[in-house]
């Protein structure tokens, strides 16, 4: 029984690093016309009512996205506008205090244009009946199974760019082993895929053994970065990763710049570091 629920962690430090490299990545795959194919493997819900009790209960999002809100009018890059505009769309007005907040679902629906194609696979059946009724007055392809299997079938698109965000809740530890195989899959099906994969910076440090799969495969090409909190919890998530295939040429550049004025504002107090997990040659 899956019992994971994102609610409690919308909006969090982690999301926000997330949510700006895919941002970012998507962003930067459209600055050519070609449309891209874009797959949400594990979406979550849309959007999340940070006034809602799961969110509540956890106060993540007040030291994330809601921090980061209030700074907003101290964050210079030109990209924070389109950000910005994105948290306070017409479905979820931002406030003074920032009362909504997009899932990954609604990052890639708000950024795709008429020649993107999304899909997005949520397996948990409260969650993706909620994605069926937010996708109704959209173009989006809301499918209620397994998001790694799922992706696998779809592959490779029709359209010439693809575009996968990779996000599991962990809570099944297989999920470490069962996403490098999935980003090995397919990208033995398309090669020219940018595959982003999120995964917890945890004591355990179960990760390393999902960066060593990916690195004793022929996937190349892995950028990883990681985003460590200064005074992290005792107990709980330390940091929040992203391993992506097929970076997009800046994005490691932008995401330290955004990173950095984010780290300076004050809002998050959380460090960067990018380097190659796997190098292309
Ligand atoms: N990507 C979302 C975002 O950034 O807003 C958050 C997703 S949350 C971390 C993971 C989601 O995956 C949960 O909603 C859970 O129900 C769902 N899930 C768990 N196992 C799944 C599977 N095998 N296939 C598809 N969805 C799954």
């Amino acid at each position: 029984m899956l019992s994971y629920l994102h609610a409690f962690h919308a909006g969090n430090f982690a999301d926000v690093h997330k949510h700006i490299g895919l941002f970012l990545a998507l962003r930067l795959l459209q600055k050519k016309p070609s449309a891209v194919a874009c797959f949400d493997t594990h979406g979550g819900s849309a959007s999340y009512d940070l006034e809602g009790e799961r969110p509540r209960k956890t106060g993540e999002a007040d030291e994330g996205i809601r921090k980061l809100w209030a700074c907003r009018d101290d964050l210079q890059h030109p990209l924070w506008k389109e950000v910005w505009r994105l948290l306070d769309g017409p479905d979820s007005p931002g406030g003074e205090t920032l009362r909504f907040y997009p899932g990954s679902p609604a990052w890639f629906e708000q950024l795709a244009r008429d020649q993107d194609r999304f899909t997005v696979f949520e397996l948990h059946s409260g969650e993706s009946q909620r994605l069926h009724d937010w996708a109704r007055t959209r173009r989006v392809d809301v499918r209620a199974e397994d998001g790694f299997t799922g992706l696998l079938r779809a592959l490779p698109p029709k359209e010439p760019r693809l575009l996968t965000l990779i996000d599991p809740p962990y809570e099944v530890k297989d999920d470490y082993l069962t996403t490098a195989e999935t980003v090995i899959k397919a990208w033995q099906r398309c090669r020219h895929g940018v595959y982003l994969v999120w995964y917890p910076i945890l004591p355990d440090a179960r990760h390393e053994a999902m960066i060593r799969r990916l690195q004793d495969s022929p996937v190349r090409k892995v950028l990883h970065s990681q985003y460590r909190l200064e005074t992290p919890p005792e107990r709980g998530m330390a940091g929040s990763g992203l391993l992506l295939v097929n970076p997009p040429w800046e994005w490691a550049g932008l995401m330290e710049s955004m990173l950095e004025e984010v780290r300076s504002s004050g809002a998050i107090d959380a460090r960067q570091r990018i380097d190659w997990a796997v190098p292309e040659a």
